[in-house]
């Protein structure tokens, strides 16, 4: 460990536990998911029913239950002077209430945001002490990013031909027809030369968009290149994995940004952000990634399991990082497009494909746990006949038509599916309309398992 983040940490340390001392406690607590996945709903169904729990709303009963029924108040902290973006509660919590309801603009890149939760003390003899509060510290960052902490574990010449291999196949290696052809014309020995080196990374980041948005593959590395954050998209990032036997100018340069752009990852984000996080949520579209198809679910898969394998292999990022979050949980969102009895299903999926091939994460990492969410509840258990046979199915109203529907959404499976699943190909996922929230927020947002998850990740700590 770099002797700086030594005493960072060290500083880090000290500082929560004299903040303890005084019952003034900071909790940071990191929330991402590629694109799509829920993030900027969950943190805005977070905020709205933390907020009026802190009202005595009992809209997390199992959050509740877990602190003893000892949340006081809680409050959105005015921002500080940080340079990240504020993540707006009004402007969701404002579509939402709207008429029709609508759902929240997406966030990109990073957001923050505060919230301070005064949590009732009593001495062990029942007598009360003055409130603690505990300020959680919100962070909304892209999961591109996760993908590129994989890539840290890996040197240039086998990133390069790990990816290569994944572009020649399937859907890949049709929506990548013109950066392959680059490549396969490329000399070994070509120069280092910028024009060339600009064209190449041009042809993939847009092979990447394509597989992204075309085919809802996920596992697009590096994130950057898909979401290039507020640095915008800098010569650093003008490199691409090059064939093996690729040994001239070009080939060197392309392994130095590599090498550059992964420092620089570490500095601008993961050494100022992610090491200080102390819980991490990563959410995944599972039922959105069954609908795409076999192809797109089973790159969420691996993505998945790569990012699982390092955020909660705790050792090696501490090694690496100077700190890792302690507790991670990953979540299915949109739980609400399925019938209750098929969640659990879901959250079983969630848990196979985050522990992929490779079993039980890295012994020593984070916690983790798995989970089926719907930060904003849509839909009520419903029953559809088809054909003459009664199925679970749920209703809800169409966001774009208005009315009321019975959806039977299909069988969610509780393990990666097999082929046959995939023949049948029959996964329904309508975009259904939020509940309209009265404008006062007073009584949190309807939702499913938010308070589970937040028992779990924030319960000890509160
Ligand atoms: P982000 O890109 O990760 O920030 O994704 P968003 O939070 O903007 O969510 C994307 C879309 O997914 C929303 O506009 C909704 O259509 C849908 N969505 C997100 N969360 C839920 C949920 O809990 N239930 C339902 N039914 N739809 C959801």
């Amino acid at each position: 460990m770099d002797p700086l983040s030594l005493i960072r940490g060290v500083l880090d340390t000290t500082e929560d536990a004299a903040r303890a001392l005084v019952g003034r406690e900071r909790l940071r607590l990191a929330v991402t998911g590629l694109s799509r996945a829920g993030k900027t709903v969950f943190l805005t169904s977070l905020i709205a029913n933390l907020v009026a729990a802190g009202r005595g709303a009992r809209t997390l009963p199992a959050l509740d239950e877990a602190v003893g029924g000892r949340i006081r108040r809680v409050q959105v902290v005015p921002a500080g002077t940080e340079t990240v973006p504020r993540f707006d509660p009004e402007a969701h919590l404002g579509a939402l209430a709207a008429d029709p309801p609508h759902w929240p603009e997406r966030t990109e890149d990073f957001s923050t945001l505060s919230i301070a939760i005064d949590v009732e003390r009593r001495t062990s003899l029942g007598g009360l002490l003055p409130d603690r509060r505990v300020t959680l510290d919100l962070l909304d960052y892209p999961g591109e990013w996760l993908l590129d902490l994989p890539m840290l574990r890996q040197d240039y010449a086998s990133w390069s031909a790990a990816t290569l291999t994944r572009l020649r196949r399937g859907a890949r290696a049709e929506v990548a027809r013109d950066f392959l052809a680059f490549i396969d014309a490329l000399p070994g020995d070509a120069a280092a030369e910028d024009a060339l080196a600009k064209r190449g990374y041009t042809l993939y980041r847009d092979a990447l968009r394509a597989c992204r948005d075309e085919h809802g593959l996920r596992f697009l590395q590096p994130g950057r290149f898909l979401n290039p954050g507020p640095r915008g998209e800098a010569p650093l990032l003008w490199f691409f994995p090059l064939p093996e036997g690729a040994r001239g100018g070009l080939a060197s340069l392309c392994a130095r940004r590599y090498a550059a752009y992964l420092d620089d990852q570490r500095s601008n984000f993961l050494d100022p952000f992610f090491t200080r996080f102390h819980r991490q949520v990563v959410l995944v579209d599972v039922l959105g990634a069954l609908h795409a198809g076999q192809e797109a679910f089973e790159d969420t898969a691996e993505a998945l399991a790569a990012v699982a394998a390092v955020v909660s292999g705790g050792n090696w990022l501490e090694r690496l990082l100077g700190a890792a979050p302690t507790r991670v949980a990953f979540a299915a969102t949109k739980a609400d497009h399925v019938p209750s009895r098929a969640r659990d299903s879901l959250a079983a999926l969630v848990e196979h494909i985050a522990l992929g091939a490779r079993g039980r994460a890295e012994a020593g990492g984070a916690a983790t746990s798995f989970h089926a969410l719907a930060a904003i509840r849509c839909t009520e258990d419903a029953v559809a006949t088809l054909e003459g046979q009664a199925f679970a199915a749920v209703r809800g109203i169409l966001l774009n038509e208005g009315r009321g529907a019975t959806i039977y959404p299909g069988e969610v499976p509780m393990r990666p599916p097999e082929p046959a699943f995939w023949q049948s190909g029959f996964f329904r996922m309508p975009e259904f309309r939020p509940p309209r929230l009265d404008p006062a927020g007073a009584s949190g947002v309807p939702h499913l398992g938010m308070d589970g998850l937040l028992a779990w990740l924030l319960g000890d700590a509160l």
